[in-house]
C-alpha cells in the first residue's frame, strides 16, 4: 500500500524524489539507470561529439544557435553543461530537454534503454495517452494475426508482389484488417477495451447500430513515433474498387500527422552514421528502401514537411536529401 502511495505521489509530483517521502523504489531505479547509461554515450546518440580531453567531450549545442561548440559533457562527473545558454544537468535532464518530455517519461525511456524494470506506477498505465498508445499497439498485434488467417491472403499476395519478406513484414509490423464490420471491435471487447476507447484511439467509428471498425479489407501499416510506439495507422487498399487508396488514422491525442515521420524509429542510427537523411513520399517506399539495404530513410506521409518534422530530424542530422517521384505531385511536394 505504501509503495502505491509513493508512486501515485511520484506521478503528481515527480520531483518529490528524495524528498521527505523518500521514494526508495524510484530512487533505486534512477540510480540503477545512472550506473548503466554513460552520459557521453547517451548524448553521442543525439549530437556529433568530439573529445575535449580528460574524459570530456564537446558538441554544438542543440538548445541554442551556435557555430563553435560550447556544449560540454564530462564523463567522470556524468554531467553536461552549455557555456552558451547555461543549460546543463544529467542524463535525465538531457532527455527532458532533448525529447521535450516530463520527468516520468524520461525515466521510462532511459529505464527501457538501460534494461531496468520500473515499478508499474511510474509507467503511467493509467495515463490517458499511454492507454491510447497501448490500444494502438494492441490493434497492431491483432492486424498481424489477421494477416496470417485465410482472409488475409489478399494482403499476403500484395506483400509477395512487392517482394516484402517475413523479416520486413515483422520489422514494420505490417498487418491486415479483415473485410468485416467488427473484426477489431470484437477482439478488443474480449480484452476489455471498450468501443469508445477504440473511437478515441482512431480505430473505430460510431455507426448507427454501434461501434464499427474504421479500417476494413486493407493492408495495415503501423505509424510509430520516434520511440517506436504505435500511435496510428496508414491503411492501403487491396481491392482496387475501394477508395481512397490510402486512409490514415484521424488526429488523436497521440497521433498528429505533422509531428510524425514514418520510419524514424528505425532510421535514427543509420541517419547518424550516414550523416544525412533521405526523405521519400510514401511509407511503403521506406519499407522498399530497407529491403534494398538503405535505412537512413523516412517518409513525410503525403504531407508537406512541417517545421516540427524538421525539428525532429535536426536532432540527428542537418543534411536532408529529397527523393520524390519525378511527376507533378513530386515536384510540388
Ligand atoms: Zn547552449
Amino acid at each position: 500500500i505504501l509503495r502505491e502511495f509513493y508512486f501515485s505521489r511520484l506521478k503528481s509530483d515527480p520531483f518529490c524524489l528524495g524528498g521527505q517521502y523518500g521514494n526508495l523504489h524510484a530512487m533505486d531505479a534512477k540510480e540503477q539507470i545512472r550506473e548503466k547509461i554513460d552520459v557521453a554515450d547517451l548524448i553521442n546518440e543525439y549530437l556529433q561529439t568530439k573529445p575535449a580531453g580528460q574524459g570530456a567531450f564537446k558538441a554544438v549545442c542543440p538548445f541554442h544557435s551556435e557555430k563553435t561548440p560550447s556544449f560540454y559533457i564530462s564523463s567522470p562527473k556524468q554531467i553536461w553543461h552549455c557555456f552558451g545558454c547555461d543549460k546543463g544537468g544529467d542524463i535525465f535532464s538531457f532527455i527532458m530537454e532533448m525529447e521535450g518530455m516530463e520527468f516520468p517519461e524520461a525515466l521510462q525511456l532511459l529505464a527501457q534503454k538501460a534494461g531496468v524494470e520500473l515499478p508499474k506506477y511510474t509507467k503511467g498505465n493509467d495515463d490517458k495517452k499511454s492507454r491510447l498508445k497501448d490500444i494502438n499497439g494492441f490493434a497492431e498485434k491483432v492486424y498481424q494475426k489477421y494477416l496470417k488467417t485465410a482472409g488475409g491472403k489478399i494482403a499476403r499476395d500484395y506483400l509477395v508482389k512487392r517482394e516484402f519478406g517475413d523479416g520486413l513484414v515483422s520489422k514494420f509490423g505490417l498487418g491486415y484488417s479483415p473485410d468485416g464490420w467488427t473484426s477489431l471491435v470484437d477482439v478488443a471487447r474480449q480484452k476489455k477495451i471498450g468501443g469508445q476507447e477504440l473511437v478515441n484511439a482512431g480505430l473505430a467509428s460510431q455507426g448507427r447500430k454501434g461501434v464499427i471498425d474504421k479500417f476494413r479489407n486493407r493492408l495495415m501499416i503501423p505509424l510509430r513515433d520516434h520511440h517506436g510506439n504505435t500511435v496510428g495507422f496508414t491503411a492501403r487498399v487491396l481491392d482496387p474498387e475501394d477508395k481512397p487508396k490510402y486512409m490514415n488514422s484521424p488526429q488523436t491525442e497521440v497521433y498528429d500527422k505533422s509531428a510524425i515521420l514514418y520510419g524514424l524509429d528505425l532510421a535514427k542510427t543509420a541517419i547518424k552514421k550516414a550523416k544525412e537523411v533521405v526523405i521519400v513520399e510514401g511509407n511503403l517506399d521506406v519499407v522498399a528502401s530497407h529491403k534494398a539495404g538503405v535505412e537512413n530513410v523516412v517518409a513525410s506521409s503525403g504531407t508537406a514537411l512541417t517545421e516540427r518534422q524538421i525539428g525532429l530530424l535536426k536532432r540527428y542530422t542537418s543534411t536532408l536529401v529529397f527523393s520524390f517521384d519525378t511527376d507533378a505531385a513530386g515536384f510540388a511536394a
